[in-house]
């Protein structure tokens, strides 16, 4: 998801360090969020399958 804006409304949810229990690739950085990283999780409105896990340094530094 190169340019989530293309999917319209997003809904971006925090996700406390506890609710981490996998790993996930920021899309951000390409690099990895390790389990138990609080961060955020951006879901597409219309196509929630298409939600992604980003580092919250990386998803603020892209939405500014
Ligand atoms: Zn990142």
């Amino acid at each position: 998801m190169e340019n989530p804006e293309i999917f319209g409304e997003l809904e971006v949810r925090f996700i406390q360090p506890y609710q981490a229990k996998k790993s996930y690739e920021c899309p951000g950085c390409n690099r990895s969020i390790d389990e138990g990283i609080g961060h955020v999780v951006v879901v597409p409105v219309e196509s929630p399958d298409l939600r992604r896990h980003w580092h919250r340094g990386c998803w603020e530094k892209k939405s500014v």
